[in-house]
C-alpha cells in the first residue's frame, strides 16, 4: 500500500440510483460472483489501451518505458487478492465521475425487473449485457481500495476505498507508477476464489484474448494472440468460440465465422462472426461495441459502424488494417476512402458466404434467415449495389409451403404455370389471418402460389421490389389482376344480364361516396363480397401502416367486388327486382360492405355492425 499524504480524507456519498444498484448487485448476483475478475481486467485491459494510444499519437505519458501489462497478486492465507494495471490510471475527477456513478440506465431498470422476477436471468449474462462492471467487485468482498496515478504527468495520486454502503473516501497518496491497483480481502463465502489455480482457470474462461499479458506474480498466464492474423487452417473451431464470446460478450456459440486476410488497393485481415439470435430489438444493449476496429494490431474503437453497412450490423468481431493512420478519428473512419473500400469488401465476402449456404446448406440457411431475415430485407431498401444478390437471399412462406418453410423467388418462379405471367403476394398480420382472407380464394383454386408478407419489415421491402426475372410482383388486392384463367366452367350458374346489372347500381347507390365502384368478382369462390384496391392504390396492410405513422394519412377509395354466384347475391338481385327500396336490401348491402372492412381490420365501428347482426338473426328466428 502506498504512503498516505497529509492531506485530508474526504468522504463521499454515492448517488441514490447508485446505493440501489449497489445493493442488487450484491444480493441478486450471487450465482456468478467470479465475474467480477473479468470486469476487473477488462476494465485494467481498457486502460492499458488507452495508454497505447496515448503513446502511438505521441502525447505525454508518465513512465513511458514501463510495460503495458496486468499483474494478479494472490495472498492465499489471509484471502487477499490485488489487481494491478500500467494503464491509464485514473484522476481525482476520474474517481469520482467515473466510479460513482452508473454506467447505463438501461441497467437499473433491467436490475429491478430482475429482482421482481419479471425477467429471468443469469448473473452472468446480465453482466455482460450491461457491464454493471466495476461494482461486480462487490459480490466478493466488504471493502474494496482503488490506488491509482494517472498517466498524464501533471496529475496526483489518489486512494478510494469504499464499504459499498452508500460512502466511498478519497484521499491524495504518494505512489510513484503510472496506472491502478484495485485490492481488497475476499469475503468467507468465496475465499476459494483466492487460488492460483482458480484465478489461471477464471482468466482463461473469461479473459485469454485480452491483448496484454496477464501475470500471476512472475509467470505469464494468458496466450496474447491476434487470432484474425492467422489463416483460417490455423484456426479451431473452440478458438474461434471462445474468442467471439469474448469480443461480443456471449455467452453462446456463433452461428459461424468468416476470415478474411485481403491484400491489394485495400489491406486488412478481418475475423468476423454471425451471432446465433438476433438481438431483441435494435435498440439491444449487445448490438454496441461488437465490431472491433485496429490499425496495425492496436486497438482504435470499439463500436466500429462504418466497416460495414447498416443492415449488417449484427456481425461481431475485428477488422485490422495496415492503411489507416493510427490517430484516426471518428470523422475520418467516417468519410475514409479506405473505410469505404474496407466496407465494399466485407459486404461482398459476407453476401458470398450467405449465399453458399442457401446453395449448400438450406437448412441452415433457413435458420440464419429466421433469424436475421429482417436485416437483410433492410438491405434491400438501402444497398443498391448488391440488391439482386439480396433479392435472391429472399425467403417466405407461401399459400404452398407449410407453416414455418420458407422459399425462394427463383423457386417460386420456376413452379409457375405457363399461364401465370405475374407474382402476388398478400399482405396480413400472421399465416393464420392470411390465410382466410377471401382474395386468396380465387389462386387456391387454381392452384396459383401466393406469398404471404406477414411481417412489418416486408411491407416497406415490398415496396422496393416492383418484379423479379421480368415479371411483376403484384398484390392479389390488385383489382385489375390479369387473370389468366376465365370462370366459364362456374359462370353458368352466375347472375347474368339485366338483373346483375341492376343489383350492382343498386349497391353502389347504397354505398355512395364510400367506395369508388362495385364490380363482379372474379376471385371470390365461397365468400360473398371483398375490398380491393384500384392499381395506384395501396393494400390495407400497407395504408394501415402509413396511418400508425401518419395520423392525417387519406386512404384511397376501394372498389367492392362481389360474388354474383353466391347465393346472398341472387337473393337480393330477387329482392332488388321486386322493390328497389326494400329496408332488408340496404341493411344487407350495408352489412356486407362493413363485414368486408372487418375481414380486413379496417371497420372504424363494430356496434354497428353487430346490432346489424342482431336484427338479421331476429328475423330469422321469428316463428
Ligand atoms: P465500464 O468499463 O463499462 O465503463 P466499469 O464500471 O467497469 O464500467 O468502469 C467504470 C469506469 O471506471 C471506466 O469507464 C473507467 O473510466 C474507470 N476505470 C475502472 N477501472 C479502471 C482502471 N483499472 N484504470 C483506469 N480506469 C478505470
Ligand atoms: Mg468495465
Amino acid at each position: 500500500m502506498s504512503e498516505a499524504t497529509n492531506a485530508p480524507v474526504q468522504e463521499f456519498e454515492y448517488k441514490a440510483e447508485m446505493k440501489q444498484l449497489l445493493h442488487l448487485i450484491i444480493h441478486s448476483l450471487y450465482t456468478h460472483p467470479e465475474v467480477f475478475l473479468r470486469e476487473l481486467v477488462s476494465n485494467a485491459s481498457d486502460a492499458l489501451n488507452k495508454v497505447r494510444f496515448m503513446q502511438v499519437r505521441n502525447l505525454p505519458v508518465l513512465q513511458p518505458e514501463a510495460e503495458l501489462r496486468i499483474t494478479i497478486d494472490i495472498d492465499e492465507a489471509n484471502q487477499n487478492l490485488s489487481i494491478e494495471d500500467t494503464g491509464v490510471g485514473m484522476t481525482r475527477e476520474d474517481l469520482i465521475e467515473r466510479i460513482g456513478t452508473v454506467a447505463s440506465s438501461g441497467t437499473l431498470e433491467f436490475l429491478s425487473k430482475a429482482k421482481s422476477g419479471e425477467e429471468k436471468f443469469d448473473g452472468g449474462e446480465l453482466i455482460g449485457k450491461f457491464g454493471v462492471g466495476f461494482y461486480s467487485v462487490f459480490m466478493v468482498t466488504e471493502e474494496v481500495t482503488i490506488e491509482t496515478r494517472s498517466a498524464n504527468p501533471d496529475e496526483k495520486a489518489w486512494r478510494w476505498t469504499s464499504r459499498g454502503e452508500g460512502k466511498y473516501t478519497i484521499e491524495e497518496i504518494d505512489r510513484k507508477e503510472r496506472g491502478t491497483r484495485i485490492f481488497f480481502k475476499l469475503k468467507e463465502e468465496a475465499k476459494d476464489i483466492a487460488n492460483e489455480y482458480r484465478i489461471k482457470d477464471l482468466i482463461k474462461k473469461y479473459s485469454n484474448f485480452v491483448d496484454f499479458p496477464i501475470f500471476i506474480g512472475k509467470d505469464k498466464i494468458n496466450s496474447v494472440s491476434a487470432l484474425w492474423q492467422r489463416k483460417k487452417e490455423d484456426l479451431q473451431k473452440e478458438e474461434l468460440d471462445e474468442f467471439y464470446k469474448f469480443v461480443a460478450g456471449d455467452f453462446r456459440e456463433p452461428m459461424d465465422s468468416l476470415s478474411l486476410h485481403i491484400e491489394g488497393r485495400v489491406n486488412f485481415k478481418a475475423l468476423l462472426f454471425v451471432p446465433a439470435e438476433a438481438p431483441m430489438g435494435y435498440f439491444d444493449p449487445r448490438e454496441e461495441k461488437s465490431l472491433h476496429l485496429y490499425v496495425n494490431r492496436v486497438f482504435i474503437q470499439d463500436d466500429c459502424k462504418d466497416i460495414v453497412p447498416e443492415y449488417l450490423r449484427f456481425l461481431k468481431g475485428v477488422v485490422d488494417t495496415e492503411d489507416l493512420p493510427l490517430n484516426v478519428s471518428r470523422e475520418v473512419t467516417q468519410s475514409s476512402p479506405v473505410t469505404a473500400k474496407i466496407r465494399e469488401i466485407v459486404t461482398n465476402r459476407v453476401l458470398g458466404m450467405f449465399e453458399d449456404w442457401a446453395t449448400s446448406d438450406a437448412e441452415k440457411y433457413a435458420t440464419f434467415f429466421k433469424q436475421f431475415g429482417n436485416y437483410l430485407k433492410l438491405g434491400l431498401g438501402s444497398d443498391f449495389t448488391n440488391k439482386d444478390r439480396l433479392v435472391e437471399l429472399m425467403r417466405f412462406e407461401t399459400s404452398k409451403t407449410d407453416a414455418g418453410k420458407m422459399t425462394s423467388f427463383k423457386e417460386y418462379v420456376s413452379a409457375m404455370s405457363e399461364d401465370q405471367k405475374e407474382i402476388y403476394y398478400i399482405t396480413g398480420e400472421s399465416r393464420a389471418v392470411v390465410e382466410k382472407n377471401p382474395n386468396l380464394e380465387y389462386f387456391r383454386k387454381n392452384n396459383i402460389e401466393v406469398i404471404f408478407l406477414t411481417g412489418p419489415v416486408d411491407l416497406f421491402t415490398i415496396t422496393t421490389l416492383t418484379d423479379y426475372d421480368g415479371k411483376n410482383i403484384i398484390s392479389t388486392e390488385k383489382a385489375d389482376i390479369d387473370i389468366a384463367k376465365d370462370q366459364d366452367a362456374d359462370a353458368e350458374d352466375a347472375l347474368k344480364g339485366r338483373e346483375a346489372k341492376d343489383i350492382l347500381t343498386r349497391c353502389k347507390e347504397i354505398l355512395g361516396d364510400r367506395v369508388e365502384d362495385v364490380i363482379e368478382s372474379k376471385r371470390l369462390v365461397d365468400s360473398v363480397a371483398t375490398l380491393v384496391v384500384g392499381k395506384t392504390g395501396m393494400d390495407a396492410q400497407m395504408e394501415r401502416m402509413m396511418k400508425m405513422m401518419d395520423s392525417n394519412f387519406a386512404s384511397s377509395k376501394k372498389i367492392l367486388e362481389v360474388n354474383m354466384r353466391h347465393p346472398l347475391m341472387k337473393n337480393l338481385a330477387r329482392i332488388n327486382s321486386e322493390n328497389h327500396d326494400d329496408p332488408t336490401l340496404v341493411q344487407a348491402v350495408e352489412q356486407m360492405y362493413q363485414g368486408a372492412l372487418l375481414v380486413e381490420d379496417n371497420l372504424q365501428d363494430p356496434v354497428d355492425f353487430v346490432r346489424r347482426a342482431m336484427e338479421f338473426m331476429e328475423k330469422a328466428t321469428r316463428s
